[in-house]
This record gives structure tokens, sequence and C-alpha cells, in this order.
């Protein structure tokens, strides 16, 4: 198997806050023997060693048959919001990072970089220098507030289409997180919405069909998208004039223009899933080391029981024929 959604956190990641006399930047503290990711001077989330040592994550990897991993950021790290003349040394650091992890373990990683997306000519110097020795950028579901289809980060689609790489959206920032603090709300009903909102606005700000090579992978199944797509198909054939006066075609013609991961958490939903985006637009994912991700990477797909085909398909398959 290999796993296409998993995070890393750089053990090393220098002290932003320090060094540029700020605050919103993350940093990692020890307390009594736990290590913490710290968000503005509060605990955000504990984390174990496998978050951030290649070593650990080979051990997991080892005892659950993942071949490779496929490494991004946790997403708290984008730092959208940081000013321009800061991001770049910060990303330029996280993507040396995560390229000398691959570098290191060339037969267990590839990885996705981070793109300073409130900067977009430094995006494309980013994307310049780095090469191929990244697959692709993740990046999240809006950007300070700008949907994906905006016109500022055209120049972006288009060079990672020309290279060939891979745009992983995954949510964050999420619409709403202030008005339902309880019950971890953000994460249960903002993720799956922001996902779906990253992937109505690329289809119905025509980004499909701009840049119809552009290799978009979506996380956590299309978020809502799925559960939601018979009302999204119904509201562009009923007003088009708001929905369909950007984009060529109808919502069920993007349907295989895109690529989402399987983390959808039950069999029902990947067969759904499956059935809706193609067989070979979904690859397995699993969100590693988080709790809310798959603990035993590939037991959906198990429980779901779909052919042989289909199975290595998702398992590595599409995600080879992608690269
Ligand atoms: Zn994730």
């Amino acid at each position: 198997m290999i796993d296409f959604h998993t995070h890393i956190y750089p053990p090393n990641l220098p002290d932003y806050n320090k060094l540029y006399d700020s605050t919103q930047y993350v940093t990692l503290e020890k307390h009594d023997g736990e290590t913490w990711m710290i968000s503005e001077g509060k605990k955000f989330r504990k984390i174990e060693p496998n978050c951030f040592s290649l070593e650990e994550r080979i051990k997991d990897m080892d005892s659950t048959g993942v071949e490779k991993q496929i490494l991004s950021i946790v997403p708290i790290l984008f730092a959208y919001n940081a000013p321009k003349k800061e991001i770049g040394q910060v990303v330029k650091y996280i993507n040396d990072f995560l390229a000398a992890c691959v570098e290191k373990y060339p037969n267990r990683f590839m990885a996705l970089g981070t793109l300073p997306m409130q900067h977009v000519e430094r995006c494309i110097f980013e994307i310049e220098s780095m090469g191929d020795r990244l697959i692709g950028y993740q990046i999240g579901s809006n950007i300070n507030g700008l949907n994906l289809d905006n016109e500022t980060f055209y120049p972006i689609w288009d060079e990672l289409e020309k290279r060939k790489l891979i745009l992983f959206v995954h949510p964050w920032d999420m619409m709403g997180q202030e008005d339902m603090t309880e019950y971890w709300l953000p994460w249960l009903v903002g993720m799956p919405a922001e996902t779906c909102r990253a992937i109505c606005s690329m289809m119905f700000g025509g980004i499909f069909d701009k840049y119809p090579k552009l290799k978009v992978v979506f996380a956590h199944g299309g978020g809502s998208f799925c559960g939601t797509f018979g009302r999204i198909q119904h509201g562009y054939e009923v007003r088009p004039d708001l929905c369909g006066c950007k984009c060529k075609c109808s919502p069920k013609d993007y349907c295989g223009k895109f690529w989402t991961d399987s983390l959808v958490h039950s069999p029902n939903a990947l067969k759904r899933l499956v059935k809706m985006i193609g067989e070979d637009n979904v690859l397995l994912g699993t969100d590693y080391p988080f709790p809310l991700g798959e603990k035993v990477p590939g037991s959906i797909l198990k429980e779901a029981k779909m052919c042989k085909k289909i199975n290595d398909k998702i398992r590595k398959g599409n995600l080879l024929k992608l690269l």
C-alpha cells in the first residue's frame, strides 16, 4: 500500500516567534515527557514521536503493510497570515526538510511541500527551486477567506500543471468554527464542508476547464461533496445563472476529473465515492498519525469488499498512474 494522506511535523523547526518577534507561529514544547504543539500560546495537540520521527513511522509502516507514505506537514503550519517578508523563509525550511526526508529514505517516503499562498510570486519561486524533489504541494481549502477559483492563484495552477505536480487540497481554517467550538464540530462539520467548498469553487469557477491537466486531490473523500452531490447537481440545473456562468460542464461531468483520498470511515461511503468519481480516482489515505484517521491502513477498503482490481487500484495503482 501507498498512503497518500499522512502528516509530519519538522522536529527542529526554528522558533519563528522568537526569530520574527511574533506570536502567530506554531511551536513544539515538551512538558513532563509529553510533546505538544503550541498555537497562540495554548496547547493545541499532543503528539507522539511518530509525528516527527521517520524511524518511528517506518516501524508503524512495517507493521501495517504500508510500503510508502506521502508526507505533508500538519495543516496548522500553513501560516497563510504570516507577513510576506517572513513566510518565504519558513516555507523554504519546511520544503527542504520534507525533501531531505525523501532523500534519506527514498524507498519509503515521497512528499508534498507547502506553499506561501499569500505570496504568489514566492510560490512560483518555491515550485521552481524545489524542482522534482517533491511530487506536489498541499494547500488549504481557502486562503485567508479567498476561494480556490480566485484569479490570484491562476499562476500557481499554471506552474503546477506545466510541471505535472500534484495539488493536494486539505481542509483548514474551517468556516464557522468560532460559532461551533464544542463537540469537535470544526473537525466533524467544518472540515467536510470546507472540502466541498473547495471542490465546488474550483468546479463552478472553471478551474478544471482552464487547467484540464492539473492533478487535484481532495482530502477526506471530498468531504461533504459526495453526500450533497444531488443538491449541487440540482442547483446547477435550476439556477445555471448562478452556478454555471463560469464553467463549461455540468457537475456530473466533472466527476472523474479530480481525485480524492479514501478516508470516509465507512464501507458504504467508500463504495458510493468510487461509484461517483470513478475507480481510477480514489487513493488510499489515512491521515496518519492522527486519531481522526484510519488506524489500520486499508481497513475500510477491506470492509467494503470490493473486487481485487479496484482494491489494487486504490491501494497503490491509481497513485502510481497519477504520478
Ligand atoms: Zn489530514
